[in-house]
């Protein structure tokens, strides 16, 4: 007996067998992974999740996984902090910043790729491959150099210069496309349609998306087995958003824990915001637009899970939130000067969301929020160099003295 029953299309339900496939045949539906929670059920405990690795596969149970060849380079088991400067300034007294930043890649982006590859190790794939906003890249190109796969990856060459040398150094084969994302992803169907490679976001794409669960495992299990009272998510495709949310329901269809009722908020820059627009206009599919953003890590215009998001924010009770790029990089400094934090512009559209929520009563000061930090500043400094005052003196204390106006 398997945990893991099918891929079900999560549009007419139809049933498939666990192979590399993401479309539905008769709806066109993405398919997902559908597991025997009864059966796990009688596996898990939180007894045996806390004696299990300090890595996503603590959660192995809950993950599509079969194999004992588990590809994992240390992701995942990131800090939950407590942040109590921002809070203050913010006016929130229990406010947390999910640190994700600092998972081997920089990014969260390691949770999904370190599912996706060890999901291709066990069908025999060679190649691993992938289309990327900048943060994937480097996460494929990681795992596939410790899995020993041939890798390759496709982007829209006007990314930060960062993410793709943090990509380079692991050896893919890297393709610019003159191109914007949505652009750059029809030709990665077109070479999955074609080619036998895993690319983990088009024919892995339902086993890939498993591993953004584990953001909400990690987040319940370091709250001491409960879940928070607000989650303020990032959104590219929407997938991380709808799977925190999944990971939750499954915690308690599994006896994990109580009742789970999180409001799932969800932020995306204001230049490419197309699902908080539907949602705020009360529309149910999310129309596509041309993404002109800092903020390219969450620049795709035509989002894959933009109507499970839309269900997602409307089951929960969540709000949307869209930030203007000079709010984008507010909200770096402020969380870089209150707690330490240097994040990319995903995160300081997180940011700067909570701000905005707190500020409209729609996080009260005593509840408990979730702030999602999925990526590292590092990769995005350009934002902020201009920012840079430097203090300049002679290697002379005479100067020096001057300069800084001491004794
Ligand atoms: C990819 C990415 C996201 C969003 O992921 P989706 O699941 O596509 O919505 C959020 N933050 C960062 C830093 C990312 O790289
Ligand atoms: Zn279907």
């Amino acid at each position: 007996m398997s945990r893991v029953k099918s891929l079900k299309c999560r549009e007419c339900g139809e049933e498939y067998p666990i192979e590399p496939i993401n479309v539905c045949e008769f709806c066109f539906g993405p398919l997902e992974v559908d597991y025997d929670y009864d059966l796990i059920r009688k596996n898990i405990s939180k007894d045996k999740i806390k004696s299990g690795p300090l890595t996503i596969w603590r959660y192995k149970d809950l993950l599509p996984i079969e194999n004992q060849n588990i590809i994992d380079i240390g992701t995942g088991f990131t800090p939950l902090t407590k942040a109590t400067n921002l809070g203050n300034h913010l006016g929130l007294n229990n406010l947390y910043i999910k640190n994700d930043s600092v998972n081997p890649t920089y990014s969260f982006k390691d949770r999904v790729v370190s599912v996706a590859t060890t999901k291709a190790v066990e069908f025999e794939f060679k190649t691993l491959a992938c289309v990327s906003t900048g943060n994937l890249m480097g996460a494929v190109a990681a795992h596939g150099a410790k899995a020993g796969m041939e890798t390759v990856v496709l982007f829209p060459s006007n990314l930060e210069q960062a993410k793709i040398v943090n990509s380079s150094i692991y050896g893919p084969t890297l393709v610019a496309i003159h191109g914007t994302y949505d652009e750059v992803n029809r030709l990665g169907s077109e070479i999955a349609d074609n080619n036998p490679w895993a690319f983990v976001n088009i024919n892995m794409r339902p086993f890939y998306a498993e591993g953004s669960k584990t953001l909400g495992y990690e987040v319940a299990e370091q709250l001491d087995w409960s879940v928070p009272d607000h989650c303020i998510v990032p959104a590219a495709s929407g997938e991380l958003h709808t799977k925190i949310w999944k990971g939750f329901q499954e915690m308690e269809e599994v006896g994990l824990l109580e009742k789970v009722n999180s409001k799932m908020h969800l932020a995306q820059a204001l230049g490419c915001s197309p699902i908080v627009k539907a949602y705020n206009n009360n529309e149910s599919q999310v129309t596509p637009v041309k993404p002109d953003t800092i903020v390219k890590s969450l620049a795709i215009g035509n989002p894959a899970a933009g109507s499970y998001a839309l269900e997602t924010l409307k089951e929960t009770s969540g709000a949307a939130v869209a930030i203007s790029d000079p709010k984008v990089i507010e909200g770096i400094q402020l969380l870089a000067e209150t707690e330490g934090i240097f994040t990319e512009t995903a995160g300081g559209v997180v940011i700067s969301a909570v701000k905005e929520l707190a500020e409209n009563g729609i996080i009260k000061p005593d509840e408990l929020a979730v702030a999602y930090i999925t990526g590292n500043g590092l990769k995005t400094f350009e934002v902020v160099e201009s920012t840079v005052e430097s203090i300049y003196s002679k290697p002379d204390y005479g100067d020096l003295k001057k300069t800084l106006n001491l004794k």
